[in-house]
């Protein structure tokens, strides 16, 4: 591979800007505060864009979309492989830029990074994923195929737990397939998306093509009503998910939106126990929880409760705050994931390790490790997608009844089973009603050329994010069915053409 460019980034990030028409632009106006949740304190402003900020970055998309859709596939693939080689070599400065931004520990960051390059790997690829169908003689002399073709100016709003991935997830498939975008981050983690897009532009990647804006409700709607954009990916709660999804698709668009989760794990008599909770402790307290897989619910079947919760207790009570497990993104989210330990405790649960009893740094937003058992699905710690170190466990008597609690639950995106039976992971992984499935692996995250979204409330619309349905979902289908006429060609007639 060839050594990859130096990159000198000239973007300045006090205040964090926008970046339009492949310019950074920080304009006066509403600005936001980005803070290091290890110290709590603000380290940066973030511009807020308004309605005409927005409509700025959408007509510099749309400028671009007719060059860039006719820019030859090989072409945009070989800008993506110079993007790639570039994001590789950074994948640090990245890192630390989360890390910085949302606490998460820097090998944690360093993961998520890694798995977001992935699916800028799999984009190489889009020469051969854009190939369309062809059927030779469909009718006399009559040949069909199809086109994929880009959507035109598309756009992605991301939450603040995956500054880097999340994007990945959507911009550079879009970009591939030869749309033009417009990426709307969390404004509580902007500054990854810039430094991403200035390493786009480095790779060779034309202005207006990628796009940045920051901000809060007043830029997303401003997307949602623009009639110039096409296609919205959303990532982030599902109170929002579904106001997106509502919002755009009765202004004509199409929407892909991703929300919250509350996934369960089922650990089976038969399974492993240690290696179980090994697993269930990184699912549950990895980036404090504050991932959209964490397994946040255990469903311990029978016997395998009581040693399961005594092994859970004592690693939970092994993690070090700052070492293994960040601070949370912010102080009001810290003290709203606090206040679920003083509801379970009312609600009846038996809380068996307990953050308030743990030593946490003055400064920052940390919050240490906790662990309720006996708790039950009317229970609001069950219920509410807590997003936070808080592991919670409930027990059934019998794989069907784990089953029967996980598919009453409005939320669907995750869900794990620890088990050393082939029978019954196989009856899990049919009968359960969740998008995404592990066996014996606690957050199955999809590589990048699968597909990743949940079903009923983690996901509104229809098609997943990377993958080969996120090449769907960015492009748009046309069926041509030609005839080349010559002397034995029959005349078109006057009914209902019959091509055979
Ligand atoms: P969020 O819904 O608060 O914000 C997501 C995005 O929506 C941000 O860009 C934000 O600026 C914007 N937004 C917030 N409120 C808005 C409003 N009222 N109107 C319009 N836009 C608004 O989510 P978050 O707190 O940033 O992220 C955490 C949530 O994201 C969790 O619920 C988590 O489960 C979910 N998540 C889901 C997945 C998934 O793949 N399903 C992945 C990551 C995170």
């Amino acid at each position: 591979m060839n050594k990859p460019a130096e990159f000198n980034p000239q973007v300045k990030l006090e205040t964090v800007p926008v970046w339009i028409n492949g310019k950074a632009l920080a304009p006066a106006g509403r600005h936001g505060e980005v803070f290091n949740p290890a110290t709590g304190r603000v380290t940066r402003k973030v511009v807020f864009s308004d309605a005409a900020l927005v409509d700025a970055a959408v007509q510099a998309a749309a400028a671009a979309f007719p060059a860039w859709r006719d820019t030859p596939v090989l072409r945009r693939a070989r800008v993506m492989q110079k993007f790639l080689q570039l994001l590789q070599a950074q994948q640090k400065e990245l890192a630390k830029i989360i890390t910085e931004e949302h606490g998460k520990t820097l090998d944690d960051a360093m993961g998520s990074v890694h798995r977001g390059i992935e699916v800028v790997e799999f984009a190489c690829g889009i020469p051969q994923l854009l190939k369309g169908e062809h059927s030779e003689n469909v009718g006399t002399q009559v040949d069909t195929h199809t086109l994929r073709q880009p959507v035109g100016v598309c756009t992605g709003i991301t939450p603040f737990n995956f500054p880097v991935m999340v994007p990945l997830w959507m911009f550079p498939l879009a970009i591939a397939c030869g749309n033009t975008f417009i990426l709307k981050p969390s404004e509580k983690v902007p500054s990854a998306s810039i430094r991403m897009a200035e390493l786009f532009k480095q790779a060779g990647l034309p202005d207006g093509v990628l796009n940045v804006i920051h901000g809060d409700k007043a830029a997303v709607d401003a997307l949602l009503s623009h009639e110039g954009i096409k296609a919205i990916s959303f990532v982030g709660s599902t109170p929002i998910a579904k106001y997106i999804y509502e919002t755009a698709a009765k202004a004509g668009k199409r929407v892909q939106a991703l929300g919250g989760a509350k996934n369960h794990a089922v650990v089976l008599p038969d399974a492993d126990l240690e290696f179980a909770a090994d697993a269930l402790i990184g699912a549950a307290y990895g980036s404090a929880g504050e991932r959209c897989m964490a397994i946040s619910a255990v469903v311990a079947v029978g016997a395998a409760g009581d040693p399961l919760v005594k092994l859970l207790e004592n690693k939970a009570k092994q993690i070090k705050l700052g070492v293994d497990m960040g601070p949370l993104v912010t102080r009001q989210h810290r003290d709203k994931v606090a206040s679920y330990i003083d509801i379970g405790v009312k609600e009846g649960a038996r809380l068996v390790v307990d953050a308030r009893q743990q030593q946490t740094p003055q400064e920052g937003f940390y919050l240490g490790t906790s662990l309720f058992d006996q708790v039950t699905p009317g229970m609001e710690i069950y219920r509410n997608e807590i997003f936070g170190p808080i592991l919670i466990v409930l027990r059934a008597g019998t794989i069907d009844e784990a089953i029967s609690i996980i598919n009453k639950n409005p939320y669907a995106n995750g869900t794990a089973i620890f088990t050393e039976s082939g029978g019954a992971a196989r009856r899990f992984q049919n009968e359960v009603q969740v998008g995404m499935v592990g066996i014996n692996v606690p957050i199955p995250v999809p590589v990048a050329f699968y597909s990743f979204g949940g079903w009923k409330s983690s996901l509104f619309g229809d098609l997943h994010v990377h993958g080969t349905e996120a090449v769907r979902f960015y492009t748009r289908t046309k069926v041509v069915t030609t005839r080349w006429p010559h002397q034995d060609t029959p005349a078109p007639g006057f009914d209902m053409p019959t091509l055979g």
